[in-house]
């Protein structure tokens, strides 16, 4: 498994699988079981996401060894804060059968983010998870936590694919060594980007789909990607992207397609900030 550096020296996969809206238990535990069997070594799960007891009932079941399975959960905003981020952590290791987390993210930048950032730090010193990082922060919040806190985020986990390149913010986090990790690789499925005639034809040359030319894109870049699927061809196609090398000419074209802008909302955007602090999770 190809991985990358994080800035504690901890290596991680920059291939995972992503479990967001596999609300489905077994299907989730089943999707999960495939991955391991096809070869990923990362899965992301996140307390919202409502399905951390399936993902590490696969885990648990499965024949891969539990120190080289990466395993990353998320803080929710309704645990935000000092004391609620200890009992959430506590929760997510119970609901996952595990002893020790992997990698732990603030899934949100909203709400008592530094009280947050605290905990982790404890936890972190404690040894009850290998790296803390952050989702979803823009480069100036990345920043506040960075200069008002002792440890700098090991990751920050954010919207990036072919049409939200997020150029500037890779910038920022090469600059001080936060690790960029994509969601929605695929913007999940918005663009038609799985017939899209750029990428198609890009992955003709190498007999490769549009999907795979978006993760060995990623890849190149050196941001870790987690794709989702709950069908078995796309989890082993998806993970299919490291007998080919895009071409500079290739990565350059795929840099064309960047329109700068979300294709879901803006982190920025008050309303959206009050319509997801008022989400709460219910396990
Ligand atoms: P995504 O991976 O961009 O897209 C998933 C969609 O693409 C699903 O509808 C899936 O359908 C389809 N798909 C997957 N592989 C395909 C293929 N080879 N050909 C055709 N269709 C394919 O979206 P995402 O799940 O939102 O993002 C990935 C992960 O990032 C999540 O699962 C989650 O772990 C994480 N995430 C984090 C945040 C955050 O705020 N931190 C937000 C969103 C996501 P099927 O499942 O039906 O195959």
């Amino acid at each position: 498994m190809y991985t990358v550096t994080l800035n504690n020296g901890v290596e991680m996969p920059i291939l995972g699988f992503g479990t967001y809206q596999i609300d489905d238990l077994d299907i989730c535990e089943r999707s999960v079981s495939e991955a391991l069997d096809t070869g990923y070594r990362l899965i992301d799960t996140a307390a919202a996401y409502e399905n951390e007891a399936a993902v590490g009932d696969a885990i648990e079941k499965s024949d891969v060894p539990r120190e080289d399975v990466f395993v990353t959960t998320k803080l929710w905003i309704q645990d935000a804060g000092y004391e609620n981020t200890k009992d959430a952590f506590e929760r997510s290791l119970e609901r996952l059968g595990l002893d020790h987390l992997d990698l732990y993210l603030i899934h949100q930048p909203f709400g008592d983010v530094h009280g947050s950032w605290r905990a982790m730090e404890d936890l972190y010193d404690e040894g009850a998870v290998r790296a803390i990082g952050v989702s979803n922060f823009h480069p100036d919040r990345v920043m506040d936590l960075i200069a008002h806190n002792d440890v700098t985020p090991a990751v920050n986990q954010i919207e990036t694919h072919p049409f939200y390149q997020r150029r500037e913010d890779a910038d920022f986090l090469d600059e001080h060594d936060v690790q960029h990790e994509s969601w929605g690789p695929f913007a999940e499925g918005k663009n038609d980007i799985f017939q899209h005639d750029a990428l198609t034809d890009i992955g003709e040359q190498y007999g490769k789909t549009p999907a795979q030319v978006v993760l060995r894109w990623l890849i190149q870049r050196d941001i870790v990607a987690i794709p989702k699927s709950v069908h078995e061809e796309r989890i082993t196609e998806n993970f299919d992207v490291f007998d080919f090398e895009l071409s500079s000419e290739d990565m350059d074209a795929i840099g064309e397609l960047d329109e700068d802008e979300s294709q879901f909302f803006s982190h920025r955007d008050p309303e959206m900030v009050k319509q997801l602090s008022d989400v709460e999770y219910d396990i």
